[in-house]
């Protein structure tokens, strides 16, 4: 029998394995046809309802810089959706991964454990906000950590209900897709969902109806209400809510309401879980956005920044929770792979040494000085918001606070052109969000913040 050869993958670009040079440089038409020809392939190979946001397919990624396999080198506002926190393939990263994948690749931790998932459990515990006691569960994906929050939150409590709240995002299995707030892409064709997930108002401020003022006030009465008088507040095993929105479009709720739902579950046994897949890991300026706060959640959710580019989610949480699920109980193959803990191992250190949590609030600064200069002169952005390294602005029908997502995707499109990747978000696809990996030069921020100043004159002058 004839085998057909299969199709030789290699590392491409212009220099595989050669970090690109920190410019940005657009070398040939867009897509260029290297990424056309890969789109083709794709086109018969992957099925349609996988989206990307760009249509350059990428040949190397470092420092600010993602360079396609045509060579154009574009400015890096995403960080493969807040994942690259600590750059792409940062040194101390690729280095311990090089180390673990020659010692061993995978045992199964639930088969024969060994002492990257113990570190990185002790590290999460130690750097989580609190004092107490805390326990670590390694998993794949911040979705599959959600997943497992609410298996112990349930087991501990003995109750079944789950709140979230408008405008979460938790993931896409079938849980964290129930729990995820927008219907399309989201939830459309793909129900029936997950019983026993409610939903309460998120105070947004920019759009609360009586003003933000109101919001926190009202928003808390509208989770008393859905917790004391519908659902039962003994029916309750846990609250998850992300202390910084990220797909719902960087929501940050008013001052002080994270501590009074914080306090509000205390005052009723239930678990208060914080979603910090996108916010954790030194992204807002802080290692977990709750710190902001100086809230203690009793379950904290991480992943994206957690392994530097690696598959890897966690659940740290107080140790009375975390060991009430029944032994055998939680697990999975490659849950805390030893690569991935090695890279996560890096992380940690990464952000140590290089001072990251510092940077990130640099950051932050020079993108809301820019922000609000363009701001100021273009009325199309109704909002600039966001801590740290998670800035987003959000766009509007000038004069109105009606959603403008076709300048959205134009402002999008004309930033990819020019070398710039940005992401969208929002319940209403008018948030434009901005996630620089932190080991991005100032040259290369002011760079993409001067791309992002000619987007709005050319598309919304
Ligand atoms: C991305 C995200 C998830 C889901 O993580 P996956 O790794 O994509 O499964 C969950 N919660 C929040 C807040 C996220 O941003």
């Amino acid at each position: 029998m004839q085998v057909t050869p299969a199709v030789q993958v290699v590392p491409t670009g212009p220099d595989a394995g050669e970090p690109p040079p920190q410019s940005r440089h657009i070398a040939t038409e867009l897509p260029g046809e290297r990424s056309r020809d890969l789109a083709a392939r794709r086109s018969r190979a992957v099925p349609a309802g996988l989206l990307s946001g760009a249509d350059v397919y990428v040949g190397a990624a470092s420092g600010g810089i993602v360079e396609d396999v045509d060579g154009n080198r574009f400015i890096d506002f995403g960080s493969g959706i807040a994942v690259t926190t600590v750059g792409n393939a940062a040194p101390r990263v690729v280095a311990r991964m090089d180390a673990q994948a020659r010692s061993f690749t995978h045992t199964c931790f639930l088969a024969t454990p060994y002492e990257g998932y113990v570190a990185v459990a002790e590290e999460l515990n130690a750097l989580t906000p609190g004092d107490h006691e805390k326990r670590t569960a390694l998993f794949n994906t911040g979705s599959e950590a959600v997943e497992n929050a609410i298996k112990y939150a349930r087991a501990f409590t003995g109750r079944s209900a789950v709140v979230t709240f408008d405008h979460a995002f938790h993931g896409r299995t079938l849980m964290t897709m129930t729990m995820t707030a927008k219907n399309r892409p989201y939830k459309h064709a793909f129900g029936p969902f997950a019983p026993e997930v409610y939903r309460a108002p998120m105070p947004y401020p920019y759009r609360w109806p009586s003003g933000p003022a109101n919001a926190a006030d009202e928003a808390l009465a509208q989770l008393e209400l859905l917790i004391d008088a519908q659902i039962g507040a003994d029916s309750v095993a846990c609250v998850v809510l992300e202390p910084i929105q990220g797909e719902g479009g960087f929501i940050v709720p008013p001052p002080g309401f994270l501590t009074r739902v914080r306090d509000f579950c205390s005052a009723r046994g239930i678990v208060f879980v914080a979603d910090e897949v996108q916010t954790g890991i030194g992204r807002t300026g802080e290692w977990f956005a709750c710190e902001h706060e100086s809230v203690v959640p009793d379950m904290l959710v991480t992943a994206k920044g957690l392994g530097g580019g690696m598959p890897i989610g966690a659940v740290t949480g107080r140790a009375d929770i975390m060991d009430a699920a029944p032994p055998g109980g939680i697990g999975g193959t490659y849950s805390g792979n030893p690569v991935a803990c090695a890279a996560a191992l890096a992380v940690f250190e990464t952000i140590r040494e290089e001072g990251l949590l510092g940077r990130a609030r640099e950051i932050g600064d020079r993108m809301l000085l820019a922000l609000g200069e363009i701001a100021s002169s273009h009325d199309v952005v109704g909002d600039v918001r966001g801590r740290g390294a998670m800035i987003a602005v959000e766009l509007v029908e000038p004069g109105t606070a009606t959603p403008n997502p076709t300048v959205t995707a134009a402002v999008n499109a004309y930033c990819h052109r020019n070398g710039l990747l940005t992401l969208t978000a929002g319940t209403y696809g008018n948030v434009l969000r901005f996630l620089p990996p932190l080991s991005i030069s100032d040259d290369l921020l002011d760079d993409g913040l001067a791309v992002l100043r000619s987007a709005f004159a050319t598309v919304a002058p």
